[in-house]
C-alpha cells in the first residue's frame, strides 16, 4: 500500500502532528524515544498509510549507540521502501531549526535535518518540510527563507510552498502541509496516467 513517511528530531512534534492528520491519540511527552519501531496508521481523507518513524537526535537518557542504532534503522527503512513512500515529511521545529543546523554544520559534520532532506531527495522521494511551532516564530517569512537557503533551495520561501509548510500542529494549523502533500500525490498520478 501507498505510503507517506515521517521524520524528524524528537521533540519538534511529530506526535502532535501524527494525532492531528490521523486522529489517533499519540504519546505525546512520554519518555523520549518510545516510537522504536515504524508505526502504520491509516490517513483517512486519502488511500494510503501513514508511517511514523522514530524520533532522532538528543534524548535524555539515551546513550549515543543507541541513538546512532535508531539513526540507521530510519535511514534502512526509507531505503527498503522507498518505491512504496509517495512522500516523505520531515518535521522541523520552526523555533530552533536555524541554530541546530547552524550549531552543527561545519567541515566534516552535516546537521542532521540537512542531511536527511537530501538523503530523501537522493532517494527520489518527494519531500516536504514541515516547519512546526510556527505560533512561536516572530519573523516568519525571514525565517522560512533562512531555512531555504540551509537547505538548498533559491529563497524566497513562497516559491517552494511544495517543499516548505509552515504549520502550527498543536493549533490544528496544518493546511499548508496537507496541500503541500496533496499537489505530490496529484502530481505523481498525473505521471501515472
Ligand atoms: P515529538 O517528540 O516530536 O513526538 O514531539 P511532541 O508531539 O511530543 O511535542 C513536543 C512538545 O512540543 C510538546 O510539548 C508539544 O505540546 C509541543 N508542540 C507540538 N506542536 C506544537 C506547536 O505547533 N506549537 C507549540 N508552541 N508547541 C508545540
Amino acid at each position: 500500500e501507498a505510503e507517506v513517511a515521517l521524520v524528524g528530531r524528537s521533540n519538534v512534534g511529530k506526535s502532535t502532528l501524527m494525532r492531528e492528520l490521523t486522529g489517533h491519540t499519540f504519546d505525546t511527552g512520554g519518555k523520549p524515544g518510545v516510537t522504536r519501531q515504524p508505526n502504520h496508521y491509516d490517513w483517512a481523507p486519502e488511500d494510503f498509510v501513514i508511517t511514523d518513524l522514530p524520533g532522532f537526535g538528543f534524548m535524555s537518557g539515551v546513550d549515543e549507540d543507541y541513538r546512532e542504532e535508531i539513526k540507521t534503522n530510519i535511514v534502512h527503512y526509507l531505503e527498503d521502501y522507498a518505491e512504496n513512500i509517495l512522500v516523505g515529511i520531515l518535521v522541523v521545529d520552526g523555533k530552533s531549526v536555524i541554530d541546530i543546523i547552524d550549531r552543527h554544520s561545519g567541515p566534516d559534520e552535516i546537521p542532521y535535518d540537512v542531511e536527511m532532506f537530501h538523503f530523501l531527495r537522493d532517494l527520489e522521494i518527494p519531500t516536504v518540510v514541515a516547519v512546526n511551532k510556527m505560533d512561536k516564530v516572530d519573523d516568519k517569512d525571514e525565517r522560512l527563507n533562512e531555512l531555504c537557503d540551509r537547505l538548498g533551495l533559491y529563497p524566497p520561501w513562497k516559491q517552494w510552498q511544495e517543499t516548505i509548510a509552515p504549520i502550527t500542529a498543536k493549533k490544528g494549523r496544518i493546511e499548508p502541509l496537507n496541500e503541500a502533500v496533496r499537489e505530490h500525490l496529484h502530481e505523481q498520478q498525473r505521471d501515472d496516467l
